[in-house]
């Protein structure tokens, strides 16, 4: 049973640079220290966010950090660090490898058009319902196809190349996108396939449910495809299909959310967990995006009722097929 006890001597390396406040308040309390110092400036890899090292009846000590980066050469610095055979690094795709190019498709235009993207100064922007798309995956799809992704900073594949651990890519795209994300993984120059947890002819395709939610997930070619479920669950699962130990994960992810199912999953296997939430691509949506995407969406569905009628027809009926 994991016993998290807040322990921070294993840590004082890493908060040595913290302010003197923080500092004072180490002397008064451990706990007081993590709880209040934890909501400052978290830009180096020194200067974890969340730190706890638990214990595990098993195996002794198990670390949990969280570190805030705008840059993926803090992870694999990380992972290099660590002991190569038995610590497994996990990227996300969307705005922490690659990132749209253009708004429309983009993973700041999904959370747009879900209600839930911010302006520059951090507020919900609402959406109008003219400007949703009806059937916003299968749009999400014709997108994929049609648009590019770039390198979400120049380096970003050479840092990747330098990784000499296993590596899982894990995406909450669904496997229905899988051509268009290999072939952008492709153009920027990445490719697992000799990374696969599996065999090199051997993928896997398989429901999975959680929480009443049945999503269909893929694993091929290193790419893990899990259609938004919860990435530390399903990262736990592959781990147990595929008979892969690994006692240390280095995660980067521009989401907290998924930072945090990552840690809770693996504080509960026993297994200890660098989490790098990757903040470099902004998620602020500006009016002139907001234009950009009505225009975009009007023009779509003008080239599908003027040339796809039949799609046009199941999509305007919201027949969705994704
Ligand atoms: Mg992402």
């Amino acid at each position: 049973m994991l016993k998290t006890l807040y322990l921070l001597q294993a840590n004082v390396i890493r908060i040595k640079r913290k302010s003197l406040t923080c500092a004072a308040m180490l002397s008064i309390s451990s706990t007081v220290f993590l709880t209040g110092c934890a909501t400052g400036q978290h830009d180096r890899i020194d200067d974890p966010v969340h730190v706890s090292v638990g214990q595990n009846e098993f195996s002794g000590e198990i670390v949990n950090e969280v570190y805030s980066t705008t840059d993926l050469h803090d992870a694999v610095v990380q992972a290099n660090s660590l002991d190569a055979q038995t610590t497994l690094v996990v990227f996300d795709i969307d705005d922490t490898l690659l990132t749209a190019t253009e708004f429309f498709g983009s993973d700041k235009w999904y959370d747009w058009q879900r209600g839930r993207a911010l302006n520059e100064s951090g507020v919900v922007i609402p959406t109008r319902e003219t400007e949703k798309v009806n059937c916003l995956f299968d749009t999400l799809g014709m997108v994929f196809e049609i648009a590019t992704n770039k390198p979400t900073q120049p380096d970003m594949a050479n840092l990747v190349h330098s990784v000499s651990n296993d590596v899982v890519i894990l995406t909450a795209r669904s496997g229905a996108y899988r051509a268009g994300t290999m072939r952008e993984l492709a153009r920027n120059d990445l490719d697992f396939t000799d990374k696969s947890l599996t065999s090199p002819d051997v993928g896997l395709h398989y429901d999975y449910t959680l929480d009443g939610r049945t999503a269909r997930v893929s694993y091929v070619d290193g790419v893990f495809m899990v259609q938004g479920m919860n990435k530390g669950v399903m990262l736990l699962d592959l781990l147990e299909r595929t008979g892969h130990e690994y006692s240390s994960v280095v995660f980067v992810d521009d989401k907290q959310h998924n930072i945090d199912n990552m840690g809770d999953a693996l504080k509960s296997a026993g297994i200890n967990f660098y989490g790098y939430h990757y903040t470099r691509i902004s998620k602020a949506v500006t009016p002139e995006e907001v234009v950009q995407a009505n225009a975009s969406r009007a023009a779509l569905g003008e080239l599908l009722n003027t040339h796809f009628e039949d799609r046009a027809e199941h999509i305007n009926h919201r027949q969705c097929d994704y």
